[in-house]
């Protein structure tokens, strides 16, 4: 336990007690209880927003120069820097993912808030070409409160992806981290304020999304959602926003697809496999859960896969040498079983894992081995609906359009992964999957310079990139008349 006493939220500028249920956070590794808090109620949400509105339209945020909102992002990367190490050691007790990769999160999100003060600063509106006595230009404004609704899997850096560019574009932002993983959305909301974000702009409302995050998609002066999460609340999310005109972005879930093809170099592909689906536990969009082997050497490869799998670190997510810590709570471990129960009564062999591991310290955490499933088809309901877990599909392919058409018979289209060392081939397929985003012979690689999203059921909308600010902006057009005499038609 990091403390007895309540943690206060942050509501419109002022640290203090939520007015809903208190709850705990878990460490998964454990289940002991690492802070105590009490959530945002609907009136927190409805001041929030209120004085979020007040705070846009009076603190000066909104009008500041580019170059003077670009100087506090960069004090706010600034300062996650100064205090990465404890920021990432918090993160793993929030959500139990190993430290190495929770440093990796730390450090993704000051570089989010750099990049975003970069390219604000050079960011350019463009004056296009005239068609009549007048100069036209194309500008932007911000929307005014905007909510960033986001999920437990990688806290820091997924809301540093939506505050960043948020508030470089001048707009007030409600922060709706996830129930189980409030504690990240809240080190940041302190950060901005030390970094000299005005009073009231951010504000972060910890609580049930069905409840809070409900709320704050409903509310009048929400102008924007940025949410990422699962599909079926994306869509309901989607809905609200449909009644109301408000734009949203949704990153959604994914059944990814790797394709290993003969002339793969093997030694690589088996790493980038491995990583695709198990680094954090699974538990990510972009896992790479499909994978389609050539058949020639499909028991060779899914061989050593299942042997790497096997030798795995399952455990202590405080050392350094662990490669997979536990899942996010008792409950999601419980829907993985039954999902790998049913990929069984489906017809599926068990290549590797299938259980709980055991061992020194696992017992009381949520672990889960790593687990290889062969023998199942592409149609098998494993092998369609993501489960978010350490759980890898592998198939054999015979042919390059029966691979493309197995890789793109998905509701999702999220990412994919080829393996190949021609690169035509890889060109080939790559310009073939339908997928958000692709990776040619690596995997899981990101970089915030880069768009990203999905397709179809994985989304609407991209995060990331320069042009990311522009997402939390409204586009204005503007015609500057130049004529010397009235228009015509007034005469
Ligand atoms: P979730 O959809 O249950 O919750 C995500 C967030 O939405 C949480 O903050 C939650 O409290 C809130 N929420 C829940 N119901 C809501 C409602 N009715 N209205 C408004 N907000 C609501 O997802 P999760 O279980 O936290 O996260 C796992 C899912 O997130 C997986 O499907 C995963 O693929 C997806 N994900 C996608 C990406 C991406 O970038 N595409 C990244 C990470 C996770």
């Amino acid at each position: 336990m990091i403390s007895n006493e309540l943690l206060p939220i942050h509501v419109a500028g002022e640290w203090r007690l939520g007015g809903g249920d208190a709850y705990e956070s878990l460490y998964p590794a454990t289940g002991e209880p690492i802070a105590r808090l009490k959530a945002a109620n609907l009136a927190d949400v409805d001041e929030a927003i209120v004085r979020a509105d007040l705070a846009f339209r009076t603190s000066g945020w909104a009008q500041k120069l580019p170059h003077e909102r670009a100087a506090v992002l960069h004090r706010v990367a600034q300062l996650i820097r100064d205090e990465a190490e404890p920021l990432a050691q918090k993160q793993r007790l929030d959500n139990g993912k190993p430290i190495n990769e929770t440093r990796a999160l730390v450090a993704s999100a000051a570089g989010t808030f750099q990049f975003f003060a970069a390219a604000l600063e050079t960011l350019e509106e463009t004056i296009t070409p005239s068609r009549g006595p007048f100069v036209t230009m194309s500008v932007h404004e911000p929307m005014g409160v905007v909510a960033a609704i986001t999920p437990w899997n990688s806290p820091i850096a997924s809301e540093a992806q939506k505050l960043a560019p948020a508030l470089a574009a001048g707009n007030a932002v409600i922060v709706k981290p996830a129930e189980v993983t409030p504690l990240m959305a809240l080190e940041l909301a302190r950060i901005c304020e030390a970094a000299g974000v005005p009073k009231g702009i951010v504000s972060v409302l910890p609580g049930k999304g069905s409840v809070i995050g409900d709320a704050i998609t409903r509310h009048p002066l929400v102008k924007r959602v940025s949410f990422t999460g699962g599909t079926a609340t994306g869509k309901h999310i989607a809905h609200i926003a449909a009644d109301k005109m408000m734009p949203v972005s949704l990153e959604l879930g994914g059944k990814s697809p790797t394709m290993v093809l003969e002339d793969a170099d093997l030694d690589h592909a088996v790493n980038g496999v491995l990583y695709g689906i198990f680094s954090s536990s699974g538990e990510s969009c972009i896992a790479g859960s499909r994978l389609f082997v050539a058949r020639r050497i499909y028991d060779e490869f899914v061989t050593r896969v299942a042997e790497a799998a096997k030798a795995l670190r399952v455990g202590d997510p405080a050392s350094e040498r662990t490669q997979m810590g536990p899942l996010i709570t008792a409950k999601h471990r419980e829907s993985i079983e039954r999902y790998v129960e049913l990929g069984v009564s489906e017809g599926g062999q068990i290549r590797t894992g299938g259980v709980r591991p055991h061992g020194e310290g696992l017992e009381r955490g949520y672990f889960y081995a790593p687990t290889i499933l062969e023998g199942l088809t592409n149609s098998a309901r494993i092998s369609q609906e993501e489960v978010f877990g350490p759980v890898l599909v592998a198939m054999p392919f015979d042919d390059e359009e029966t691979l493309i058409a197995q890789a793109n018979d998905s509701v999702y289209a999220l990412a994919a992964g080829i393996w190949s060392r021609d690169f035509k081939r890889a060109w080939r397929l790559g310009r073939a999957v339908q997928a958000g985003t692709v990776w040619v012979n690596t995997y899981k690689q990101f970089s915030v310079s880069t768009p990203f999203g999905g397709w179809r059921d994985s989304g609407l909308g991209r995060e990331k990139g320069r042009e990311g600010i522009f997402q939390y902006m409204e586009q204005k057009s503007m015609y500057w008349g130049t004529n010397e005499q009235p228009l015509p038609w007034a005469n």
